[in-house]
């Protein structure tokens, strides 16, 4: 109904799993939420949130955010104080793509750390990143991983590894788990397993689990105190915010089994462009597909796919998202574009 304020969405979306339309029944579920003003803590369907994603990832307590960005900010920001540091990888999205917050707003320094190519951060180079405490250096405070990470999955011995690693040098841990669902369901394990190395973890729910907006941050309440405050101070404090909880208590019961379709379309995705002779496969994990296309071919394929309803953004690296709204006959539409563009050239 309330569809029929936006645009027609595109046959196929592939830029983004951001980019999905809230269903029929989720705009139903919000509608009918009970709310309260959540600044004072009166919002029902917010407190369920908060306790049922704590219950579903082993934490003591839940923060309900409206982005990432600001969840990720708040726990850094809860963890470290001004003039600490926490060690990241140069490709983490709270590094690179968070416009610096955690030094821009939070006075916390980053000690990035360059990622192995499976997304990990290795030990010996964390180990070396660790300062000791002496006033000419930051205290280093906290390791901020991320699953998945390129689509990528952590290796679950690695991130005990790490974590045991923080732990033994007095360091905090926090997980961006923007995708931690699809790492659970592509590793066949529990959501809880992906989070109980970390003492937080921020969980987005406008990826994957298709809502308009939401991330929820765990961790021990004491914690969640500290970034209860920040998300004041940064402006996070919501009132009605039962509406948009709602759609994310939604998507827990109906949209986090089926992110393993989206992981069977991107493999599906990825063995069909492999019969297409220009097109390099680079990776495929869980949602996302990584594709070389050449340069000169770039701005012609992507405006090729788009004449057909096919939205993707084309660089010589080329990420190809699935989710909610790819079903496998629109990722069977994307392959015979590609094919049938560089038939005709
Ligand atoms: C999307 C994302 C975030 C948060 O993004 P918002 O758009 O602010 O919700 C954080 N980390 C990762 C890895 C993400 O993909």
């Amino acid at each position: 109904m309330s569809q029929q304020a936006s645009a027609p969405p595109p046959a196929v979306d592939l830029r983004s799993d951001t980019v999905t339309r809230p269903t029929p029944g989720m705009l139903r579920a919000m509608v009918e939420a009970p709310v309260g003003d959540d600044v004072w803590g009166d919002d029902p369907t917010v407190n369920r949130l908060q306790a049922v994603v704590a219950e579903r990832t082993g934490k003591e307590a839940g923060l309900f955010f409206p982005t990432g960005t600001q969840a990720n900010l708040a726990a850094l920001m809860a963890h470290c104080e001004r003039g600490d540091e926490y060690l990241v990888g140069q490709q983490a999205h709270t590094y690179k793509y968070e416009g610096g917050g955690a030094a821009v707003l939070g006075s916390i320094q980053p000690q990035p750390i360059d990622n192995a190519a499976d997304g990990s951060l290795p030990l010996d180079k964390l180990a070396a990143a660790v300062k000791p405490l002496d006033d000419h250096f930051p205290r280093t405070r906290l390791l901020c991983l991320e699953n998945t990470i390129g689509g990528k999955v952590l290796p679950a011995a690695y991130v005990e590894q790490a974590t045991a690693f923080a732990r033994g040098r007095g360091l905090a841990t926090h997980l961006d788990g923007a995708r931690a669902c699809n790492a659970a369901v592509a590793s066949g394990v529990a959501l809880e397993q992906v989070c109980a190395p970390f003492d937080s973890v921020s969980l987005c729910f406008s990826k994957g689990l298709g809502t308009p907006v939401g991330t929820v941050l765990v961790g021990p309440r004491a914690l969640l105190q500290r970034a209860h405050r920040w998300r004041k101070v940064l402006g996070g404090g919501m009132r009605q915010a039962g509406i948009l909880a709602a759609a994310c208590l939604y998507a827990l019961e109906h949209h986090y089994e089926r992110l393993a379709q989206d992981h069977v379309n991107a493999a599906r995705l990825a063995a069909g462009l492999r019969g297409v002779a220009a097109i390099e496969i680079l990776a495929q994990d869980t949602n996302m597909v990584f594709a070389q296309v050449p340069a000169a071919h770039c701005a012609g394929l992507e405006g090729f796919l788009k004449a057909r309803g096919i939205l993707a953004q084309i660089g010589p690296v080329t990420r190809l998202v699935t989710h909610l709204d790819v079903s496998s006959a629109g990722v069977d539409a994307c392959v015979e574009a590609v094919r049938d563009y560089f038939s005709a050239r």
